[in-house]
């Protein structure tokens, strides 16, 4: 029987390559996005072009209710959910005394809510299954200080506890929770930040490059293989040497 993965924030960047990896692979895939039509429906077409199933999911995951709905329709296309990757989430940097309230909340909401409502309606299932893996993307800057994400950096820092707490609250379900932290990874969100501070950022990762959304895709794939089927709770750095 095949198996299926809910990828959260898959219509593009690092959640796409993560659904294309996971496709690649064998998996059906469950592509959750949040407004972008065309690019979700463009990422099925690719998916579905390696030969398994996708169906995309339109759903805002700070939602709890649309992240319910979108659940039960997911329920309804697949018979299991086997794997969730949290991975939807927002970065709006800005300096301590230039935070937003607005952006506040809004980052709150998106990189910790966004992953407690997902992980709670994929886990119900996978506990009805006695079986499940969630992978949480977090990143470098949970555990790295970078002035400008305060913000960023206090949600990132709550997906590595949370991962740890709902590892430990799954596993005697059969469920592993495990997290990477990716450093730079050259997608949509790394774009936005100015050229002349991406050549400083380039500067300070001892592999000299940014990483693809490919090396996350990999690694996200690995953590599911049954190499580590006794690890759980983990957070997995993925940084090309940054936090070194
Ligand atoms: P991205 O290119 O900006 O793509 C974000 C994806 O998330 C899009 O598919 C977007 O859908 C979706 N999304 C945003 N808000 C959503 C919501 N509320 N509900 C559902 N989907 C939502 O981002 P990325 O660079 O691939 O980052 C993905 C994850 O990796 C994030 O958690 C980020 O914090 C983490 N990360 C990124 C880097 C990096 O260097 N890029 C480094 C470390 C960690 P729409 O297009 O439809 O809006």
């Amino acid at each position: 029987m095949s198996k299926t993965a809910v990828v959260t924030g898959a219509s593009r960047g690092i959640g796409k390559a993560i659904a294309l990896k996971l496709a690649k692979e064998g998996y059906d895939i469950a592509l959750n996005y949040a407004s972008n039509d065309e690019a979700a429906i463009s990422t099925k077409g690719e998916i579905e072009a390696l030969g398994v199933r996708c169906e995309i999911f339109k759903a805002d995951t700070s939602d709890i209710a649309q992240v319910k709905d979108m659940f039960k329709a997911i329920k309804k296309s697949f018979e299991t959910i086997d794997v969730l990757v949290n991975n939807a989430g927002v970065v709006d940097d800005a300096y301590l005394l230039m935070i937003r309230p607005d952006s506040l909340q809004r980052s709150l909401a998106i990189n910790i809510q966004g992953y407690i409502n997902c992980a709670q309606a994929a886990s119900l299932k996978m506990i009805s299954q006695k079986s499940g893996k969630i992978i949480n993307v977090s990143s470098v800057s949970s555990i790295l200080a970078v002035p400008g994400q305060t913000v960023y950096s206090a949600t990132k820092g709550a997906v590595n506890s949370m991962t740890q707490t709902m590892a430990k609250e799954l596993a005697p379900y059969g469920i592993q929770v495990n997290a990477v932290a990716p450093g730079f990874i050259g997608t949509d969100m790394i774009k936005s930040i100015p050229g002349d501070l991406a050549e400083k950022y380039l500067d300070s990762v001892p592999m000299k490059r940014f990483g693809d959304a490919e090396d996350v895709a990999n690694c996200v794939y690995s953590l599911l293989s049954d190499g580590f089927n006794y690890m759980t709770g983990q957070v997995i750095i993925l940084d090309g040497g940054l936090s070194l």
